[in-house]
């Protein structure tokens, strides 16, 4: 039977390789990259990867096996088994492996780093071949409006008001109105001046566009310390380059120094650092630990995020981790609704025994409209009608599976069944550095490989109100009265509201508000509003742009008294942290 899940901070115990990792620097400015400049060296680097094009590795078969066999019993992915321990996720052993191993019909896969190559069929799944993973599609932030200096009139430090064009599930309300009490959106509409304790709110003129703050359904956030990754060549499937030597040698740092001197936390904290800034209110991935029970961005897995509700569970091992007895305790809680998104990384790649894991999960009677799918780039129509017909979601993470595969998931025919699409960055190393840049790159895959099949309000809707549907999470990631409070706001430059999300660079997210608290914004507007421990608070440069993040309490209980300042020192100690903002714009 599946065990309930734990709340954060319930069990830290992991048995299983679990690298944390989070970036944190005070100083996230990189305003001396200029605007051509891809990303950084080291992820220029990708791009030249000599790697066989797809078309060569077609078959795959004779791409080389350079890494060693890694026993079925052991482990060796790096990722974090975010909900390993207390949770139900049976952890990998051997009968369960073994179990897998016939499951599957062939014999040495599992656990592998590279399989048979005579194993491997035809490559035909996926999408985007020749894409560049480290496209930067021109920017198109400007429609000839200067966009106006927020103004605050303080008011209450308890309420307050903000104004601006905004971004609702049935349209954009230009000009319209947020009015936000306690950690709740008590109105959204083009005026809320009749709502009780308007009168008297603080008022703040964002001249910007309103937003939800974003959902990151995808990501390991205690890895976003590391810089992107150069992998040695192209895979077909995850858990090839998950034990080869260079993987390896890039996560050394991780693995050393995790589990001592809290530096977890710290890993942790910088990566829901670097969502936050970018506009990102809750995240997935992150992993059980006391230390991280004060939000920075919600967890998705967290019920202590969302008033308690805990009917959510990542398995980032993959189905080859669940055997038939546990799979039948994770069914029954799906059908009971103890478990409403089982977050499962599934079929990543681009071959036979990557599409197969989905057979093995539909065998294991999970595909439910429980089952999250993340990647899925193995399927094809078959598999997506199966989906759809469960009513099952998919999480797609282009950007990471352009680098490590050449191709991404097909979400055409996830979209033709119906099926719900999420869009997510997966992690620093392969993904981008945040979701504003993931969804250029999905722009990018659209327009070079769907012939433009999502327009900028699906994009937006992928990282927003589909993502909340997707991984059940309906209190976040839409602006409607009585839904929490989280929000971002960006410059209005008088373009297409969801034309300008998606075009929106890091350094321009103006306000970000979390559970009704302004916790990140520009330096002039934070430090006009009343309420809040100003002193707390402290200043960031953003791509030359001076910010202003709140990030310590008062308390000390658990390190919540550590600034930004606190969290990057910390990670200095054995690393330099991926810069918060590494691209400018
Ligand atoms: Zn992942």
């Amino acid at each position: 039977m599946v065990a309930a899940l734990g709340c954060r901070g319930t069990a830290t115990n992991l048995d299983v390789d679990v690298p944390v990792a989070d970036r944190g620097a005070a100083v996230v400015d990189s305003g001396t990259t200029d605007a051509s400049t891809p990303r950084d060296a080291s992820d220029l680097d990708v791009a030249t990867v000599d790697a066989p094009p797809p078309s060569d590795l077609g078959p795959g078969l004779d791409a080389p096996v350079d890494a060693p066999v890694i026993p079925v019993d052991a482990p060796a992915l790096d990722r974090p088994p975010v909900d390993a321990p207390a949770l139900d996720r049976p952890l990998v052993d051997a009968p369960i492996a073994m179990d897998v191993r016939s499951d599957l019909g062939f014999p040495v896969d599992v656990g592998a780093v590279d399989a048979p190559r005579n194993d491997v069929g035809p490559l035909t799944a996926g999408i985007g071949e020749g894409l560049s993973p480290d496209a930067r599609p021109e920017l198109r932030v400007s429609c000839g409006v200067t966009p106006p200096t927020p103004r605050v009139t303080a008011g209450a430090a308890d309420r307050f008001v903000l104004r601006g064009r905004v971004v609702t599930p049935t349209g954009v309300l230009s000009p319209g109105e947020v009015f936000i009490t306690g950690g709740t959106l008590t109105c959204v509409a083009a005026s809320c001046s009749s709502r009780a304790g308007y009168a008297g709110a603080t008022i703040i003129e964002t001249g910007g566009i309103i937003a939800p703050g974003m959902i990151d359904t995808h990501n390991h956030p205690q890895y976003d310390f590391l810089p992107p990754w150069t992998p040695p060549r192209r895979f077909t499937r995850s858990d090839q380059w998950q034990g080869v030597p260079e993987y390896r040698a890039f996560t050394e740092v991780l693995r050393n120094n995790e589990n001592l001197n809290n530096n977890t936390c710290a890993m942790v904290k910088w990566g829901e650092l670097r969502a936050l800034i970018a506009g990102t209110t809750t995240i997935q991935g992150g992993p059980n630990l006391n230390c991280v029970t004060r939000t920075l961005a919600r967890n998705i897995e967290s019920g202590n995020d969302f008033e308690g509700v805990d009917h959510h569970r990542p398995n980032t091992l993959g189905i080859a981790t669940v055997s038939s007895s546990d799979a039948m305790g994770l069914r029954a809680d799906m059908d009971s609704g103890q478990l409403s998104a089982y977050l499962l990384h599934l079929s990543e790649g681009i071959d036979e025994p990557a599409r197969r894991e989905f057979d093995l999960m539909v065998s294991r009677n999970l595909l439910t409209p429980a089952m999250v799918i993340i990647h899925g780039t193995a399927l094809g129509a078959p598999e997506f009608a199966q989906v759809g017909a469960a009513r099952a979601k998919l999480v797609w993470s282009p950007r990471s599976n352009i680098i490590l595969y050449g191709r991404t998931t097909n979400v055409g025919l996830a979209l033709d069944r119906g099926i719900t699409v999420a869009l997510a960055p997966d992690w620093t190393p392969s993904g981008g550095p945040n979701l504003l840049s993931e969804l250029r790159y999905g722009r990018y895959v659209s327009q070079a490989a769907m012939g433009g099949r999502l327009s900028s309000r699906d994009l937006v809707e992928m990282v927003t109100s589909r993502a909340a549907t997707a991984v059940d999470r309906p209190q976040v990631g839409s602006l409607v009265e009585g839904r929490y409070a989280d929000v971002m706001v960006i410059p209005d430059r008088g373009c297409d509201a969801y034309d300008s999300l998606v075009d929106a660079p890091t350094a321009d997210v103006r306000l970000v508000v979390l559970g009704g608290r302004p916790v990140y914004g520009e330096a002039a507007m934070m430090g006009a509003l009343p309420g809040e421990a100003r002193a707390r608070c402290e200043p960031v440069t953003v791509c030359g742009q001076p910010k202003t993040i709140c990030v310590a309490l008062a308390s000390t209980a658990n390190s919540l008294n550590q600034s930004l300042a606190d969290i990057e020192a910390q990670l200095r100690v054995f690393t330099t942290p991926y810069p918060l903002a590494p691209l400018c714009p």
